[in-house]
């Protein structure tokens, strides 16, 4: 990896469920180890906006890890996992949603509904040392909505966060990774940075309000996984060509 590029990792359920926001917790565990052994230190969405500003330097190999929606199982399995490491994360919470379950889901067939952690646990894990950054009220594409009920998803989830966590909140995932030229200068004016769903590394030069993620599904075979970190000084194509073959794994042609 260049000194220039790095990972955040994008996670959603560490369960047993189908589907791409699923990841079982053999596999997360095993992709943990991988990190690990391939020489990576788990650094906060904030040490990377000071490495990413030009205000500090990073030893050896990072990455950021990051879940999405809040689930509980996040709580009971991918936690303990990350703790045993002495790693963080930052955890997305769409803040209206907060103990309930993946409602937004519903419209899709097959739909089986998961929990998601309540206010107490995530005041726990906050505690512990948890970063916890928003994922709008509603988990609504804040691109469909009216101008002032979208600036309320983004206001209203980093003040409902705050008050129960006694923290600053300082990154917002917007649903889907949807955003367009208002929701993004919206965004703007309430945090120091955003992540999107676009699949890439990070870099210096990446835009601030839209970082781009690594889907970890797509690593759900430990081998590319593998292959992926360590490639120490790996070309800006080889993401896609391990994604290529992985494709091509997945779906034959
Ligand atoms: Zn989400």
């Amino acid at each position: 990896m260049k000194e220039h590029e790095l990972n955040i990792l994008m996670y959603h359920s560490i369960s047993e469920g189908s589907g791409p926001t699923c990841i079982s917790p053999h596999i997360f565990k095993e992709q943990l180890a991988i990190l690990a052994d391939c020489g990576y230190q788990v650094i906060s969405l904030s040490d990377f906006v000071t490495w990413k500003g030009g205000k500090r330097e990073l030893t050896g190999r990072s990455v950021v890890i990051t879940f999405d929606d809040g689930f509980k199982d996040f709580a009971t399995t991918a936690f303990p996992e990350l703790q045993a490491r002495g790693w963080t994360a930052t955890v997305f919470l769409p803040a209206g949603k907060i103990g309930g379950v993946d409602d937004w889901e519903s419209n899709r067939s097959g739909y089986l509904s998961r929990s998601l952690m309540d206010w107490k646990t995530i005041q726990e894990l906050a505690d512990l040392g948890v970063d916890f950054g928003a994922h709008g009220v509603n988990h609504t594409d804040l691109t469909t909505l009216a101008p002032e009920i979208a600036r309320r998803e983004i206001v209203e989830s980093k003040r409902r966060i705050e008050e129960h966590t006694g923290r600053p909140v300082i990154s917002f995932a917007p649903p889907y990774g949807r955003i367009n030229a208002f929701v993004k200068s919206e965004i703007r004016k309430e945090y120091l940075l955003a992540v999107g769903t676009q699949l890439d590394r990070a870099r210096r030069t990446s835009d601030l309000y839209d970082l781009p993620r690594i889907e970890m599904w797509y690593f759900r075979y430990l081998r590319p996984w593998r292959t992926y970190l360590k490639q120490g000084s790996s070309t800006y194509f080889t993401l896609k060509q391990i994604l290529r073959q992985l494709r091509a794994h997945v779906f034959p042609p």
